[in-house]
């Protein structure tokens, strides 16, 4: 019962590959591609990708993990090191994955929706799976794989079990389409909202929107809004068009606010008016529902029964999220949907998360994927045993019904009220959890009683932004340049192990904190990476070399004290880094003292210089480039004089942020990447679009009240009301790092989308905003900042700079982090 089961003999012929195989009859039912997410691993096919690192470099890995079938490159030579292992040779391996997935689209001769645009694909995929669900049996591709790897994965999985298939698909680049056309060979074609996104890759919008219709270049049927046609002539055999207040098959026609604090929609369909009540009030969702609308009804479904379901959508939040739980535990709630696929998504992040050692999976029963039960908790109990999950709780008839399938510590609750009145009996102590629930467990209340209770201030850390703005600078490294990302001070404010275990999963070479105490943390959690220590004390050096943390000597007074540091530990080549002073005079060896240094550490064996390293002082600015460039110069001449002297080779870094995005001469054989990870580079143009905002500040309204003229705010009476209105109080204040200098007006929040000024001073744990004419309720949301009102922004209002804001936050502001 998998989707797709080939032997490794029939791939070799579809994908045209020579090969030497063994074993020709292995039976293939997964695909993979990355070596830190596998699963099945005896009928699994990893393709060696060419990513920015050759895809080859992990089949030793994967090998190690079992796996034994892989697809490379046919100039490979190493595969004598891997014996009893099938090697399929190709030209190109993502080719080779396309292909395959090409094949099995062929035979599945039911509808394939595709859906594409700049916002709202998963959003309206999702809803389109939950609508279409009531009718027919479904597939859709998890999260977000939408790309040239993630499509095929996709396609890969549909099956003869399914009625229907519903694929996204995201481009970023020009001519990437046509691959993906092929592959997914739509007879239904969607495009959502086209907007600003990714506009990098293309010369105009015309030309992004140009290449997004080849992928319906072929289908029996196109739903679209005339509003991002750009006057673009429709493609597909028929048409169907939704718009607001414009001419259109489905045409809205009003929007008011509704009681519920929702939206009510009167529509025009066949020249019948039809009203919906939804759940919403925010322009992308109200759009995204009228998306999906205009497919239902395009596919004929009768319109008052559309209308039913479209009234009970509810928000998807795709957000994979991990907090701080009770007993030192971590807790992922990931419970928005529940299949195979986004449960071996949310067990991979899980095996990220090395501060704990035990792995606890609170899984409900998997509802409606059209495999029979035995099968499918079986295939459960082999994904649990790949992924290393020590301890199963199950909740549901189902699952309880076949918990004889699971080899490892287990516990079974009927129902989730069962749990909850069980919960203060089971021991969760120290151990990372995962909360996996089908919607109608309402897994959102085990989430409550696990974690700890949250003062409404929240800092929201997005890591798969996180993970972008990486790529995005690895990207711009030349061919063996490592990278170093800088921890420091709570990364930015953004979290400490959390954000080093997905650089550790994402495999930067090193880290950088400041201090070693932070090092010492980063080591508890299970980061085993190298971490350097910009400031060491000399008080530390014991901890420091218990905890293989590498110090930067910045004297030779440092340098001597951590010699009869080593010299107690009996340590010898400890792996040292040289700070070299070019021009900021802050901490380093100025030229003159290169010689001494060299006396001193040239026939001591306790160290080995793993590194030497400068800091520019200017790299964002390009009126200094002559003294960033002399910089440069004299860095090149003492690190020559280091290497040639001690004999062998050091890595050589200088470049930090901004200077990896201006200045590629500045590369050497490392960058230290610091605030561009957490999404701003002082460098770029003010807006960074090609950076994804990760920190987002949000706090809540505790009270409103209505003023009249005249009547004063705050300490001091310093805010006046220039006009009758309201003010609403909100929970930040300056101990939470909300700069006072924003008070009286010149710092704003968002509130339901509007942008109003604070009132009076700043207070300690609270302030005040004048709130007159916008719609607001206590306890609404407050952004402090994010995409729109951002961190640097808010930097420029106080004539600083981003860091100090980010680092400002305090540590009492709760974080949470989340994975889209
Ligand atoms: C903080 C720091 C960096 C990172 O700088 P960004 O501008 O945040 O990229 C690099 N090197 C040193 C020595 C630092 O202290």
């Amino acid at each position: 019962m998998y989707h797709s089961e080939y032997s490794v003999h029939q791939i070799q012929h579809i994908i045209q590959a020579e090969g030497i195989i063994p074993l020709p009859n292995t039976l293939i039912r997964t695909l993979a591609f990355d070596s830190r997410k596998l699963s099945d691993e005896h009928h699994t096919l990893f393709f060696a990708l060419n990513g920015r690192r050759n895809g080859e470099a992990y089949i030793k890995e994967a090998y190690n993990k079992g796996l034994r079938n892989f697809v490379v490159r046919h100039n490979f030579k190493d595969s004598s090191s891997f014996p009893d292992a099938n090697f399929l040779l190709v030209e190109n391996p993502l080719e080779a994955l396309q292909m395959l997935a090409t094949a099995q689209r062929r035979l599945f001769d039911r509808p394939v929706i595709a859906i594409t645009g700049s916002n709202g694909k998963t959003i309206v995929k999702e809803w389109l799976y939950q609508l279409l669900g009531h009718y027919k049996r479904v597939i859709r591709s998890p999260k977000s794989y939408n790309s040239q790897i993630g499509v095929p994965i996709s396609v890969w999985n549909i099956g003869e079990d399914h009625d229907l298939a519903i694929i996204e698909a995201g481009i970023s680049l020009k001519d990437e389409m046509d691959a993906l056309a092929g592959i997914i060979q739509p007879t239904i074609g969607v495009l959502t909202n086209i907007g600003e996104a990714h506009n990098e890759g293309f010369a105009s919008k015309e030309a992004k929107l140009k290449e997004k219709l080849k992928l319906f270049a072929d289908v029996d049927l196109f739903v679209y809004s005339p509003k991002y046609m750009e006057g673009i002539h429709p493609p597909g055999r028929r048409q169907f068009s939704w718009a607001f207040k414009q001419t259109a098959d489905l045409c809205i026609i009003r929007q008011d606010d509704n009681q519920n604090n929702g939206t009510t929609l009167t529509a025009l369909f066949k020249e019948r008016e039809m009203t919906c009540n939804l759940p919403f009030k925010d322009a992308a969702s109200i759009e995204n529902v009228v998306c999906c609308w205009a497919v239902l009804l395009a596919l004929d479904y009768d319109p008052h029964i559309v209308v039913q379901w479209l009234e009970k959508l509810h928000t998807v939040n795709m957000r994979m999220e991990l907090k701080k739980g009770i007993h030192n535990c971590s807790v992922i709630d990931d419970s928005y949907s529940l299949d195979l696929s986004s449960l071996g998504i949310a067990l991979d992040f899980l095996n990220q998360q090395k501060q704990h050692s035990k792995k606890t999976l609170i899984l409900s029963d998997i509802p409606e994927t059209g495999i029979p039960p035995r099968i499918l908790y079986q295939q459960v109990a082999d994904l649990l045993r790949s992924k290393q999950v020590d301890r199963l709780i199950g909740v549901g008839d189902d699952i309880s019904a076949f918990s004889s399938l699971f080899q490892l510590e287990k516990q079974f609750f009927t129902d989730t009220q069962s749990l909850l009145s069980a919960i203060s009996d089971i021991a969760l102590n120290d151990e990372a959890i995962l909360l996996k629930g089908a919607r109608k467990f309402k897994f959102e209340h085990i989430s409550k009683i696990l974690t700890q209770k949250v003062h409404e201030t929240i800092l929201e850390i997005n890591l798969s932004a996180l993970e972008a703005n990486l790529n995005h600078y690895k990207a711009k490294l030349k061919p063996g340049v490592k990278l170093m990302a800088m921890v420091k001070a709570f990364s930015y404010g953004s979290g400490s192990y959390e954000i080093a275990n997905i650089l550790q999963f994402n495999r930067v070479d090193y880290l950088a904190v400041a201090y070693a105490d932070e090092g010492v943390s980063l080591r508890q959690a299970g980061i085993t990476l190298p971490i350097m220590v910009m400031n060491p004390d000399v008080d530390g050096f014991e901890t420091m070399i218990e905890n293989d943390l590498e110090p930067e000597i910045y004297s030779l007074r440092v340098m001597n004290s951590f010699f009869n540091a080593l010299s107690s530990a009996n340590r010898t080549n400890y792996p040292v880094h040289i700070k070299l002073d070019t021009g900021m005079h802050r901490l380093g060896f100025a030229p003159e003292e290169i010689e001494a240094l060299l006396a001193l550490i040239s026939e001591d064996n306790r160290v080995t210089v793993r590194s030497a390293f400068s800091h520019l002082t200017s790299s964002e600015d390009d009126s200094s480039d002559h003294f960033t460039r002399q910089q440069i110069d004299l860095f090149s001449a003492m690190t020559s004089k280091l290497e040639s002297t001690l004999g062998y080779s050091i890595i050589k870094h200088i470049a930090n942020t901004s200077a990896i995005s201006r200045l590629p001469e500045a590369q050497f054989d490392m960058v230290r990447l610091g605030i561009g990870l957490y999404g701003i580079d002082s460098s770029h143009s003010l807006d960074n679009s090609a950076l994804e905002t990760v920190a987002r500040l949000v706090t809540c309204v505790s009270q409103i009240k209505e003023l009249r003229k005249g009547d004063t705010v705050g300490y001091n009476r310093r805010g006046v009301m220039m006009h009758d209105g309201k003010v609403a109080t909100v929970k930040i204040g300056y101990a939470d790092g909300y700069n006072r200098k924003l008070g009286n007006g010149i710092g704003h929040m968002l509130i339901n989308g509007h942008l109003v000024p604070t009132i009076g001073s700043i207070c300690m744990d609270m302030c005040m905003l004048d709130v007159t004419d916008i719609p607001v309720e206590e306890g609404d949301e407050v952004i402090v900042f994010d995409s729109r009102h951002t961190v640097s922004h808010i930097a420029r209002q106080l004539e600083t700079i981003p860091y100090e804001i980010l680092t400002g936050i305090s540590q009492r502001v709760k974080r949470v982090y989340y994975y889209e």
